[in-house]
């Protein structure tokens, strides 16, 4: 097999338009790599740099310029089956006058899953973000951390191999997002997910990633691949204060302000 047949997500020469009547905006100038399956990559970049719109075009939501995305080896010209993705405006994904339970249940019944095979699902996704007692709430009972867990859940329910999320953790408060995040690192691990996660924080992406890709500002290309290598299981207590974690976190800054300094 080759290497891109092997690959879970493959990015090859993508380049991405934005094109209106009166402006042209070239989003991704050439992008090209590859996600093994299982790996966890974290995708960082100057604002701007197309992280968004990347991630559009892995998920099916906007057609490449071109090049192309593939995923679990079939070429992406819709929303993948095997694919969730979280956004970062977590409070407008969810439906409010519908309760915790059945927004993740949403995503399952969309895909004609029996009633009991979906309630099985939907109590094991929120158990795994530990919200199985919140089931009969509404979001807007929720914090905004609890929000943000409910979104997870309903990404999780319908077993993707694939999870790609957008600055998901941007508008939460530090301890809250330091539990998201080891929440990420535990359903991983225990799933078995390919994770693709786009964070503007370097110590975040440093943290939770295998690989994190430094992105330049647009037209984007990879400015950077930088494998991690840091002991696992990750602990907030224990790895953020490893000696390589400060060479890693420094590596991967160094590459951004140069992405910046570069526009
Ligand atoms: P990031 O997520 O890295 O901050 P985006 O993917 O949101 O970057 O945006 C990349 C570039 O494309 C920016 O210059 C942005 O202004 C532009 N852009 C994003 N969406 C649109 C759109 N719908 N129409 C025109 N330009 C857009
Ligand atoms: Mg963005």
């Amino acid at each position: 097999m080759t290497a891109q047949a092997m690959a879970a997500v493959s990015v090859e020469h993508l380049n991405k338009v934005y094109q209106s009547k009166e402006r042209r905006v070239e989003a991704i100038g050439d992008l090209s790599f590859d996600v093994r399956p299982g790996d966890f990559t974290c995708i960082v970049g100057p604002s701007g740099a197309g992280k968004t719109t990347l991630l559009k075009c892995l998920a099916g939501l906007l057609a490449p310029t071109r090049g192309a995305v593939t995923v679990n080896g079939r070429e992406v010209t819709a929303p993948p089956q095997d694919m969730a993705v979280v956004f970062q405006e977590y409070g407008r994904s969810l439906f409010p006058w519908k309760t915790v339970r059945e927004n993740v249940e949403l995503p399952l019944r969309e895909r004609g899953i029996a009633a009991a095979e979906r309630a099985r699902m939907v109590a094991s996704a929120l158990d795994a973000v530990a919200l199985g007692h919140v089931g009969d709430s509404y979001p807007w009972q929720l914090s905004g951390g609890m929000q943000q867990r409910v979104a997870i859940a309903r990404a999780v329910a319908y077993q993707p191999k694939v999870m790609v999320l957008d600055e998901p953790f941007a508008a939460v408060d530090a301890q809250t997002r330091a539990d998201l995040e080891d929440l990420m690192l535990h359903l991983w691990s225990k799933l078995g997910l390919t994770m693709i996660f786009v964070t503007h924080d370097i110590d975040e992406a440093v943290y939770l990633g295998q690989r994190v890709l430094v992105l330049s500002s647009s037209p984007t290309r990879v400015l950077d691949d930088v494998r991690v290598d840091l002991p696992s299981p990750r602990t907030q207590a224990h790895t953020r204060v490893h000696p390589d974690f400060a060479e890693l976190r420094t590596r991967v800054y160094s590459g951004i302000q140069a992405a910046k300094a570069a526009k």
